[in-house]
């Protein structure tokens, strides 16, 4: 049985005689997802056929094609894994609210049941649909260990006031996964998928290419966990914050497209029982740190503005806003990497070649956009343009909750009053200095 509190009923309405329908969206994995297993058990309960819909919309937040084809490929897998399980996968286009009315029609679909999305975007698609639908329509929390509206009903402060309450509940709520099961053959059969059409036919940018070192999909996700239980963990704790190095998981754009599950990560990781240090600081980040940042996403709107700053950080800010800044960039030179700084243009290019910035640089980086803008508004924007444009796991919690830590004070506290920063937390070139190698790093990019 799936916990309840991972459920909750969006609409009431009336069932008909067709089949379960699981609207995919966050969490695209077929093993352990609890909305896929929740809408499995009710079609059991009820014995109707079960179906996964995904819904793409052609021009998602101005992702581009290294965004669409990892999450594309990742659902042609879907596609393949899911009929061996005799589940229909159906790929609509347009938007959500016309098409998945007009597919529930179509199929006599009688619940709809989705994953949870904390951002505003996710949240609207959902009312769009429910206006549109009069059968019963549930939401599953699939990518929280603890479901987001369970650890808590508002918004926390910081790590150390969400960190007690995820540790209290990690007791219910880390159990291992049931199967999915084999349903019995149905007669819907899934439309067959030209997923070269479907990539050719979405409105996005096609000039931030694909990156081909890190492959996409539930099973590259899991072999790429496995890689850095064998051969990272044991250094994890200690040189995860050296971006010189290779030792963070790289599992981040795994899970944002939900490829992988953070439960299943967080349960091997507690098998492995490798180096404590490491398992510690590790399931933090994944556990504390991530469901942190979805808590910060739904329950502060603003979470992509100055207005979503605490009330400390914004006066500070205000104060600031008349200082001189040494240098002022326009977006522009900002993404050609052309700042007066090698460090900063380095950790530029790692994002823009690679699509994966390094942990410690993104801080770095984010909090000089700040110190090298007009204003903190321009910052921001700025800095989110350029993460959801380049980096592969883009347009997520982490990175909304990331950007306004660094250029914000989101989630930390007040520093010493500096010119720009205010008492917002200062990085520099010294630190950085001081804790890597940074010519090995800059080397990587401009060798
Ligand atoms: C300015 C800025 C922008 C960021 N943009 C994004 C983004 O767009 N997408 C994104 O997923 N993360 C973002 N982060 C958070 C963090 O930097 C990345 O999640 C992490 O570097 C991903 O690499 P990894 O999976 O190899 O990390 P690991 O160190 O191996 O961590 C494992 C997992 O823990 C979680 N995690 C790690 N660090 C953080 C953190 N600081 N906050 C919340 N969760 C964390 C992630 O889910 C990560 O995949 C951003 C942080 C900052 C400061």
């Amino acid at each position: 049985m799936i916990n309840e509190k991972r459920v909750r009923l969006l609409q009431k309405g009336n069932e008909t005689n067709g089949p379960i329908i699981y609207w995919m969206s966050r969490d695209q994995r077929v093993h352990d997802n609890w909305a896929l297993l929740f809408s499995q058990q009710i079609a059991l309960e009820k014995k109707k056929p079960l179906i996964v819909l995904f819904n793409i919309v052609p021009d998602f937040l101005e992702a581009t094609i290294r965004q669409y084809g990892f999450m594309l490929k990742g659902l042609q897998e879907i596609d393949s894994e899911l009929a061996k399980y005799n589940i229909p996968f159906f790929l609509l286009a347009g938007k959500p609210d016309v098409q998945i009315s007009e597919f529930l029609k179509q199929k006599y679909g009688s619940v709809l049941v989705s994953d949870f999305d904390p951002l505003k975007i996710k949240r609207i698609w959902k009312r769009d649909v429910a206006r549109e639908i009069a059968i019963p329509f549930y939401e599953v929390d699939a990518h929280n260990i603890v479901p987001c509206l369970s650890v808590s009903d508002k918004l926390e402060f910081a790590a150390y006031t969400i960190r007690p309450k995820i540790h209290k509940a990690l007791i219910e709520f880390m159990d291992e996964f049931p199967s999915l099961k084999k349903m019995g053959k149905t007669e819907i059969a899934s439309d067959k998928i030209d997923w070269v059409k479907i990539q050719n036919s979405v409105k996005i940018n096609f000039d931030v290419k694909e990156v081909d070192w890190l492959k996409p999909g539930e099973t590259s996700a899991l072999k790429s966990f496995k890689y850095f239980l064998k051969n990272k963990f044991e250094n994890y704790y200690e040189l995860r914050n050296d971006p010189s190095r290779d030792y963070q998981s790289n599992l981040s754009p795994y899970l944002h497209f939900g490829q992988i599950s953070a439960q299943r990560v967080a349960l091997e990781t507690q098998k492995f029982n490798g180096n404590k240090e490491s398992e510690k600081s590790f399931l933090e980040e994944l556990i504390v740190r991530k469901e942190l940042s979805d808590n910060f996403c739904y329950f502060n709107k603003n979470y992509d503005s100055f207005e979503g700053f605490h009330q400390w950080a914004k006066t500070s800010l205000n104060e600031h806003r008349k200082d001189e800044r040494d240098f002022v960039y326009t977006i522009e030179q900002f993404e050609h990497a052309k700042t007066h700084e090698d460090l900063w243009n380095a950790a530029q290019m790692e994002m823009v070649t690679t699509g994966k910035m390094h942990g410690y640089m993104r801080m770095y980086w984010a909090k000089k956009i700040l110190e090298w803008t007009k204003s903190p508004e321009d910052a921001l924007r700025t800095a989110i343009y350029l993460n959801d444009k380049y980096e592969i796991d883009g347009r997520d919690p982490n990175g909304y909750a990331g950007i306004a830590w660094s250029i914000g004070g989101v989630h930390d506290r007040a520093w010493f009053e500096r010119p720009v920063y205010g008492k917002i937390r200062y990085m520099n070139r010294n630190g950085a200095e001081k804790k890597f190698d940074i010519k090995s790093y800059i080397g990587k990019f401009f060798g």
